[in-house]
């Protein structure tokens, strides 16, 4: 196999000038961004210079909803007018022929959604989404006559997941008229899905049938079709030879790039592999095939600067792209009984004791007692597992089958009314938690987030913890990984609490710091703080 060459940051920014994205799999996978995507996007948008366009397939949502999901993503600087979808090409075809659309019936199989486009910018009226099934027809299995007293002027395929018999029926007998126009927003068989394995079907499952029954050929908008082409080039008059596209898939964006004579960059990061390239170049008469070969690729994603292996992408889960260490880490609440601290506090060192014996890689790193915060007569302890996971089966089953471990945590549970643990990695952009010196206080934060908002939140804190670095104040951000879920810890350290304020106050004269707290603030569920002194045993004194 000959592999496609490697293209570099730099060569991409002196050849080209438009660059073209395909969205899953190149800029973001699922809800998680290719790592560089987004500041390389940015720094296309911000260089005047350079144009940059999103070519998404996707046609069920409104282009106000794809901007609000990928705003989510972390891609908020993306505009109405840098996306392009298969949906605002049709819309777009229906407006510049309005001799034969305006005001004009369309027969459509397919989203609410996608009617709102059409009708909004297109200008034609759509009937035929959502239900309609056989048995509003007949009791038996055919139907054997239609209603023809409307003929659309064209039927419109897309995702529809009300697909039915009558549906297709009805689009087939319009066009046995040839000059009912057959349009297809785009032909991708399937979605790619959360689950692995579950085939989920796309807009092609509509046309397929239509196509097969009526024997007529449909007028295809997406990708890798020429009409999204020709919609750039009138839109936004790019010069080919000045453009590239960026695509994981062979047979739409590569092939997209091959069909309308502009280069193509294959990323390695979504649903096609190199076995793939291999394929694509014996066709099935065993000949090399020119068709969907790449003309460029590159290995290191967008800033060639990350050292992960893209073909490795899709595997990593969420936590190791927010987390980049082995540690695990444990946050142990403990409400000891009111007058019963010191009491407490001698059993939970016996307790630590027995623990650290048992294991050199298990640490206990900070402990404190609350002073400030919704509930007095609390001690929070932070331990971490230097083996990870390892050292969590090791913590379990000496719980289980150490008597000297099990005699002292029932010690300290006789002490406590509730006990709470937490296990919690530690953000990649903040510091493990390092030894300290006395004498601080602690302000440990909690946050509950709103559900998929944690790589938008990481995103944000990676600028941000460098406002306050300065003061030497950052202890450790951590996010759960067992237990409450969506929740964030974030441990800062001050010389006392007038020295606390200043910080915080210093921290606001900066600039940029309200921005991050302003983007960070709508991603909160909800949030807590306490002030901790620390105990004789811990490390952050
Ligand atoms: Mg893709």
């Amino acid at each position: 196999m000959t592999l496609p060459p490697t293209i570099s940051r730099a060569e991409l920014l002196a050849k080209f000038d438009t660059f073209l994205f395909d969205a899953d799999g190149v800029l973001w996978t699922g809800d998680i961004p290719v790592p560089g995507a987004i500041e390389f996007f940015k720094y296309l948008l911000a260089d005047p210079n350079k144009r940059a366009f999103v070519l998404t397939n996707n046609s069920t949502k409104t282009l106000q909803q794809y901007l609000e999901k990928i705003g989510k993503i972390g891609f908020g600087e993306i505009k109405a007018e840098n996306v392009i979808s298969p949906a605002l090409v049709l819309a777009d075809y229906f407006k510049s022929n309005p001799e034969k659309f305006a005001g004009q019936k369309v027969y459509l199989m397919g989203t609410e959604d996608l009617r709102k486009t059409l009708e909004e910018i297109g200008g034609v009226e759509c009937y035929g989404m959502g239900p309609d099934h056989v048995h509003d027809y007949t009791t038996g299995y055919f139907i054997h006559e239609l209603d023809m007293s409307v003929i659309p002027k064209a039927v419109v395929c897309s995702f529809d997941s009300h697909l039915s018999y009558p549906k297709i029926m009805k689009a087939a007998n319009y066009l046995l008229k040839p000059d009912v126009e057959f349009l297809v927003t785009n032909e991708d068989y399937t979605f790619p899905g959360p689950i692995p394995g579950v085939v989920i079907p796309g807009s092609g499952t509509t046309m397929a049938p239509v196509a097969a029954v009526s024997g007529r050929k449909p007028t295809i908008f997406g990708k890798p079709h020429r009409p999204m082409m020709d919609f750039l080039k009138r839109r936004a008059h790019i010069d080919p030879s000045r453009t590239v596209m960026f695509g994981d898939r062979l047979d739409t964006d590569i092939k997209f790039g091959n069909d309308n004579g502009i280069a193509s960059v294959w990323m390695r990061t979504g649903v096609h592999k190199l076995e793939d390239i291999a394929k694509a170049e014996i066709g099935g008469d065993g000949k090399e095939q020119e068709v969907v070969k790449p003309k460029g690729w590159i290995k290191k994603l967008l800033t060639g600067q990350h050292p992960v292996d893209p073909s490795e992408w899709q595997k990593q889960s969420h936590s190791s792209l927010l987390s980049s260490s082995e540690y695990i880490y444990e946050i142990m609440t403990h409400n000891y009984r009111p007058g019963e601290q010191e009491k407490y506090l001698d059993a939970f060192g016996t307790y630590k004791d027995e623990v650290l014996n048992k294991r050199s890689s298990i640490e206990l790193v900070g402990s404190w007692t609350v002073g400030y915060g919704r509930t007095r007569d609390q001690a929070i302890h932070l331990w971490r597992y230097k083996k990870g996971y390892e050292d969590v089966d090791g913590a379990i089953a000496m719980h289980n089958d150490d008597g000297a471990v099990r005699a002292a945590d029932s010690e300290v549970a006789r002490l406590c009314g509730r006990r709470k643990n937490l296990i919690v990695k530690s953000f990649s952009y903040w510091r493990e938690p390092e030894q300290r010196p006395p004498s601080h206080v602690y302000d440990m934060r909690s946050y509950v987030l709103q559900p998929g908002t944690m790589i938008e939140w990481a995103n944000a804190w990676a600028k941000g913890i460098s406002f306050r670095r300065e003061a030497n104040q950052d202890v450790g951000g951590f996010f759960a990984q067992v237990g409450q879920l969506y929740v964030v810890y974030h441990i800062w350290a001050y010389p006392s609490m007038a020295a606390r304020n200043d910080t915080r106050q210093t921290t606001w004269a900066k600039p940029g710091w309200d921005a991050t707290v302003a983007y960070t603030v709508p991603l909160i569920k909800k949030m807590q703080s306490k002030i901790m002194t620390p105990t004789k045993y811990s490390q952050l004194k």
